[in-house]
């Protein structure tokens, strides 16, 4: 056997940890970037909280509140502006994947002032300033993965900013959120799931990767249950949050594949948001599989006997109704195919033909 496993992110699990642990704010830096979206991060109780605990320790702050969902490169360079003129020496990413990706790459840009959003994804390795992030989504799992997910409108698509930016802290309190509403809950929560099954079904996988996913398919056994009768209590959102990090402690080792690197062109052309866009694609994607041993695992722990109990959940959850044709799918599908990455991490061999047949499958209707 043989493995290698890093997690180099200290997580601090539960209600009020920020307050809690104010302290390790004053560890980290002096003057901090507080990376939000719009709205939300002000309503659910995160950024107070985190405002309170900075005040508290004589922490300064200055705040960029103007992440859009799939953040651009040209709101992170803005974001990233402000961090220089301010001279802050860490970010705080606050909110779901989108404010906590775009922390990490404002980070990477405070820390390189000679690198500019046209020059990023041919710059080579590079450092950031210090990342603390605090999820108020259950899904990205950005919070503990390395991973900054950024629109680039001059390639059209969705990709990797291409750098390791691990937070150094992720201060995890679900109870952000308890009124997040049940579409956001669903999409959210389909990526988490997404990363658990692509990181489980995958290339790189090891048996120290394996224990995160059969974990947090234990946990989607309830969770499932949950979501379909719409009782998303205090249990639920404590199950979901951890099931989300578990999927991203597990994709920061293994990656992610066929999904993920499909539903990019799919949330940058047609607008679906990033977990629906997995789950629309997931049964196909499991269906194109000829081993099964690890899937029928799979299936076992999240309490069904076969696969197609989990597309009748899926049934329940997902409703996807966009306008696309076959040529847009053949368009998608070569773009994907020449993705070697995301192929490579997929554990079986696959034709271009299987990835339009899994795009076609799953969003023409007849
Ligand atoms: P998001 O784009 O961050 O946020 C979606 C919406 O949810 C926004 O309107 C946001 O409002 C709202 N929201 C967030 N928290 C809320 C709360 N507690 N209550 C009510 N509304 C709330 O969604 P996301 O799915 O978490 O993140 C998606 C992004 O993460 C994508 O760009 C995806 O590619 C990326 N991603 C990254 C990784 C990784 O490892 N780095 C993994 C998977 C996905 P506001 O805008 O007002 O805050
Ligand atoms: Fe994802």
């Amino acid at each position: 056997m043989e493995f290698k496993f890093l997690m180099p992110t200290e997580i601090y699990f539960g209600e009020d940890v920020v307050l809690k642990n104010k302290e390790v704010f004053s560890l980290i830096g002096s003057k901090a970037l507080i990376v939000t979206g719009r709205n939300s991060s002000k309503k659910n109780g995160s950024y107070g909280d985190v405002k309170q605990a900075l005040s508290q320790i004589g922490v300064e702050y200055v705040l960029f509140d103007e992440v859009e969902e799939n953040p651009s490169l040209e709101t992170i360079e803005k974001g990233s502006d402000i961090g220089k003129r301010n001279h802050v020496d860490f970010v705080i990413g606050i909110g779901g994947g989108s404010p906590m990706d775009a922390g990490k790459a404002i980070a990477v840009f405070i820390k390189n002032p000679e690198i500019k959003k046209e020059n990023i994804f041919s710059a080579g390795k590079l450092e950031s300033i210090p990342v603390v992030a605090v999820p108020t989504t259950s899904g990205t799992g950005s919070e503990v993965t390395p991973y900054s997910i950024v629109t680039s409108h001059k390639e059209k698509t969705k990709k990797n900013l291409g750098q390791s930016i691990f937070p150094r802290i992720a201060f995890i309190d679900y109870k952000y959120t308890y009124d997040l509403p049940y579409d956001i809950t669903v999409n959210t929560a389909l990526d988490a799931f997404s990363h658990l099954v692509e990181g489980y079904l995958n290339t790189n996988s090891t048996y120290m990767s394996d224990i995160y996913g059969e974990k947090g398919f234990e946990l989607f056994k309830y969770c499932f249950k949950k979501i379909i009768s719409k009782d998303l209590n205090r249990e639920f959102r404590k199950k979901v949050m951890l099931a989300s990090v578990l999927g991203g402690i597990q994709i920061a080792q293994n990656g992610t594949s066929l999904p993920h690197g499909m539903g990019y062109p799919l949330t940058y052309f047609k607008g679906l948001p990033h977990g629906l866009a997995n789950g629309v694609l997931t049964i196909e994607y499991l269906k194109s599989f000829k081993e099964h041993t690890k899937m029928e695992r799979m299936l076992n722990i999240l309490g069904l006997s076969h696969l197609r109990e989990l597309e009748a959940i899926f049934n329940k959850v997902i409703d996807v109704n966009i306008d696309i044709n076959a040529d847009e799918i053949n368009k998608y599908a070569h773009s994907f195919f020449s993705n070697k990455n995301k192929l490579k991490n997929h554990p079986e061999e696959l034709r271009f033909e299987d990835i339009v047949h899994i795009y076609s499958k799953s969003l023409l209707k007849n």
